[in-house]
C-alpha cells in the first residue's frame, strides 16, 4: 500500500530545485503500487504528475494535484539475436546508472547518451538525445499503463513516433500513458560513434581504430562536466529550449545578414543552433536573481532555488528578444507544471 504524504516540498526531486509544494506525494516502486495511486487520485478528483527524475520539468508554482514519483527498478535480459542483446529496464531506473550496467555488461549503444539525468521511463518521453545518439536507434519496445483504462500496452518504435526530442507521448498521446518498463536492442559488438563535432575533439588523440565504447563514455562524460553546470551546485533542466528548425529561404536570409550563425540540415529543414542565437542576443553569462549559463547559453540557472516562474519569466524575456532579432520563435524544452 503506498504512502500518501500531504504537503510534501518537491525542491530535491527537481533539477531545478524550485520549491513547489505538492498536495500529495506519493512514491511508486511497483505496478501495483502505480495502479493504486491511480485509483487514490481519480477518487480524490486529483490531477496527476507523474514524476521522474524532475530533469525536465519546471514547477511553475505549487501543484494542487497529487504527484506520483516512478520509483520501480529491475534490469533482465529478454533475448537476442545472433548480434544483439534485448535488454528490458524498469521505468524508475536511473538513466545513467542504467549505461553504466550496459557498458559493464558489454550491451552496446548508450555510450554518448552518457551523464543525461533522469529516468529510464522518462527517456523515450523525449527521445533523449545527445552527441549524434538518440534513444530510438537503441529502442526495441515499451510497456505503459494505460491511465484511463488500466490496461497495460505495449508500444513499438513505430507507435512511440519519434522525433527530434520528441515522441508520442508529448503530443497524441500526452498525460494518458505510464510508461513501466522500456527494452532495449544493444548490439553484442561494440559500433563506436564519435563523428560529433565536441566528441571527435575531445578523442582526436586515438586512432579510429584504436576507439572503444568506454573511451566514447569517457569523453561523453568529460566534455559534459567542462560545459555543462551540475544541477546538484547550480539548479537547472539543460537545455531551457529546443533548437529551431526553420524553412532553408529563411536560413538563407539569415545567412546573409549573421554569416558565422551556427546551422545543421535536418529532416524538416535547417536546425539553428538556439545557443548561439541566445548568445549573440547578449544573454550568455547574464545573471540577476536567475540567469543563464556563461558556457552554455541553451540553459538557464536557478541559483538562488527561486520558483519556476522566475526562470520563465526570463525565458519569456530571451524569446521575445531572439524573435525581435532573428524573427525565430523559441520554444521551451521542460514541460511547465501546473
Ligand atoms: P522528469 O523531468 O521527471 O519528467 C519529464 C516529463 O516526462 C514529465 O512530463 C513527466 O510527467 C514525464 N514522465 C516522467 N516519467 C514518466 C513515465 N514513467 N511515464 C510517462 N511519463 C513520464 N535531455 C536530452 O535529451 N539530452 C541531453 O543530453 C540532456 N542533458 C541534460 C543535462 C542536464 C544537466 C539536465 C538537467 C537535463 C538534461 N536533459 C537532456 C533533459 C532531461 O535529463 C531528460 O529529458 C530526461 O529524460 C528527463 O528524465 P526525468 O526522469 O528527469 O523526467
Ligand atoms: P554543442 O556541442 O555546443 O552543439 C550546439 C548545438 O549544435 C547542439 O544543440 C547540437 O544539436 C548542434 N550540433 C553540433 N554538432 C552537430 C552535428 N554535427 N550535427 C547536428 N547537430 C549538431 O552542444 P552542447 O550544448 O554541448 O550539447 C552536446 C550534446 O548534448 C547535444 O547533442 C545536446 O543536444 C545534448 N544536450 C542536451 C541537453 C538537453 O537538455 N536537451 C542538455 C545538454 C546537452 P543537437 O542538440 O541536436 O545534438
Amino acid at each position: 500500500m503506498p504512502l500518501y504524504l500531504p504537503q510534501f516540498n518537491l525542491q530535491h526531486l527537481n533539477t531545478l530545485a524550485a520549491p513547489a509544494i505538492a498536495q500529495v506525494y506519493v512514491s511508486v516502486n511497483s505496478a501495483a503500487d502505480l495502479k493504486a495511486a491511480l485509483v487514490f487520485a481519480r477518487e480524490q478528483q486529483l490531477p496527476i504528475l507523474i514524476l521522474g527524475g524532475g530533469s525536465n520539468i519546471v514547477l511553475r508554482d505549487h501543484f494542487a494535484g497529487c504527484v506520483i514519483h516512478i520509483q520501480f527498478k529491475g534490469v533482465e535480459k529478454v533475448g537476442e539475436t545472433s548480434d544483439s542483446y534485448l535488454i528490458k529496464a524498469q521505468a524508475g531506473e536511473v538513466w545513467d546508472d542504467f549505461v553504466s550496467y550496459c557498458l559493464d555488461h558489454e550491451y552496446w549503444g548508450l555510450e554518448n547518451l552518457s551523464l543525461i539525468p533522469g529516468t529510464v521511463g522518462a527517456a523515450p518521453v523525449q527521445n533523449i538525445g545527445a552527441y549524434g545518439v538518440e534513444l530510438q536507434d537503441v529502442f526495441y519496445e515499451l510497456t505503459a499503463l494505460d491511465i484511463k483504462s488500466g490496461v497495460e500496452v505495449t508500444f513499438t518504435r513505430d507507435s512511440c513516433q519519434f522525433g527530434y526530442r520528441d515522441s508520442v507521448f508529448k503530443n497524441a498521446l500526452k498525460d494518458q500513458f505510464v510508461i513501466l518498463s522500456v527494452t532495449f536492442q544493444l548490439l553484442k559488438s561494440p559500433k563506436v560513434k564519435a563523428e560529433y563535432p565536441a566528441l571527435k575533439q575531445a578523442l582526436s588523440r586515438y586512432s579510429i581504430d584504436d576507439l572503444t565504447p568506454e573511451l566514447v563514455a569517457k569523453a561523453v562524460c568529460d566534455v559534459r562536466q567542462s560545459k555543462l553546470p551540475d544541477p546538484r551546485n547550480i539548479p537547472n533542466v539543460g537545455s531551457f529550449f529546443h533548437n529551431p528548425v526553420v524553412s532553408q529561404e529563411q536560413y538563407q536570409s539569415l545567412t546573409e545578414r549573421f554569416p558565422d550563425i551556427v546551422a545543421y540540415p535536418s529532416q524538416t529543414g535547417v536546425k539553428l543552433a538556439a545557443g548561439w542565437l541566445i548568445d549573440k542576443a547578449g544573454w550568455k553569462g547574464f545573471l540577476d536573481d536567475v540567469g543563464v549559463h556563461d558556457q552554455q547559453a541553451l540553459v538557464l540557472i536557478n541559483p538562488n532555488r527561486l520558483m519556476g516562474d522566475k526562470v520563465l519569466a526570463l525565458a519569456t524575456r530571451i524569446k521575445s528578444d531572439v524573435f525581435d532579432q532573428f524573427g525565430v520563435a523559441l520554444h521551451e524544452e521542460p514541460r511547465v507544471y501546473p
